[in-house]
């Protein structure tokens, strides 16, 4: 390990199974000699979790479901009576209903457009209320986006409306919290095969898609997601808030595809 989080304690908000964004982020501040603090949402990802966290010497802080406030509110309770503070917080959790993540945008239902926005976004606002009285020492809040929120995706649909609205969070977060030296950031990804992408339509395709036309000629992996989370969530970035930080090969840099990329 490198020593960069040590004496730091974070809660972690998303892990689902190892191949969650999450976990890569996780292990990475792990690493760096944080002590964490992990959730899962509901008993059947319980069991996925706890083995995890023991690997880390993680907490297991509770179950957490973002639509049920007790929840989140135990989870609080819980952090101050063990650790009365807390240095940072990451936010990997998102969700749409997967047979709105294909066809067109237009025909997102008012149900799942509010499950989305409640789930995906308001969230955030709500795990930062509840953090902020326990980061007395100042902190680091990450959340996790994507260029969907900028520019159309195909299939994306309302959950390109919902990370566009976590984004414009991200800023009036940061103005809400900077007086109290809490930053509150996020990366934008790449596309990564996780449990929650393979709701996406044509998610391989997506991934080619990268694959071929990133500046670097990859896709990203969890693991270079939480190594930029590291930088984020520690004092390296202590400048920097309100920012949307892409880790994805450098795809949003790129207007067009390149013309060597074969026909997929
Ligand atoms: P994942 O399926 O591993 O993680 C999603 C997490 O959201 C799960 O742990 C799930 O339990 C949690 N979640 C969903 N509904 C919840 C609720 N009601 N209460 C509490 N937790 C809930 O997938 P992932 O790809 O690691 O997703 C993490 C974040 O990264 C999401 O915000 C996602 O949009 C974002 N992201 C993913 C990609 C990608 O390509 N995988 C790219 C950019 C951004």
């Amino acid at each position: 390990g490198n020593g960069l989080m040590a004496g730091k304690r974070g809660l972690i908000l998303g892990v689902a199974n190892n191949r969650s964004i999450a976990w890569g982020i996780a292990k990475a501040c792990a690493n760096a000699g944080a002590e964490l603090a992990l959730t899962y949402q509901g008993d059947a990802l319980k069991k996925r979790v706890e083995p995890l966290a023991a690997e880390l010497g993680a907490i297991v802080a509770g179950h957490c479901d973002v639509t049920d406030m007790d929840s989140v509110d135990a989870v609080f309770a819980k952090l101050e009576k063990e650790w009365g503070k807390l240095d940072f917080l990451v936010h990997a959790v998102a969700f749409s209903d997967k047979d709105e993540l294909t066809g067109r945008y237009v025909d997102t239902s008012r149900e799942n457009f509010l499950r989305s926005m409640d789930i995906s976004v308001y969230s955030l606002t709500a795990i930062a209320k509840r953090a902020e009285p326990l980061m007395s020492d100042g902190g680091s809040i990450l959340t996790l986006t994507y260029y969907g929120a900028e520019k159309v995706m195909p299939h994306y649909n309302v959950m390109g409306v919902a990370k566009a609205a976590l984004e414009a969070s991200v800023r009036y977060l940061a103005v809400d919290m900077g007086g109290n030296n809490i930053r509150v950031n996020a990366i934008s990804a790449g596309p990564i095969k996780t449990l929650a992408a393979s709701g996406i339509g044509d998610f391989r395709y997506i991934l080619r898609w990268n694959e071929y036309n990133s500046p670097l000629k990859r896709v990203v992996t969890t693991d270079e997601v939480g190594d930029s989370a590291l930088y984020m969530l520690s004092h390296l970035s202590r400048g920097v808030t309100g920012e949307i930080l892409h880790v994805d090969s450098g795809y949003h840099v790129v207007g067009m595809k390149a013309v060597d990329a074969p026909d997929i």
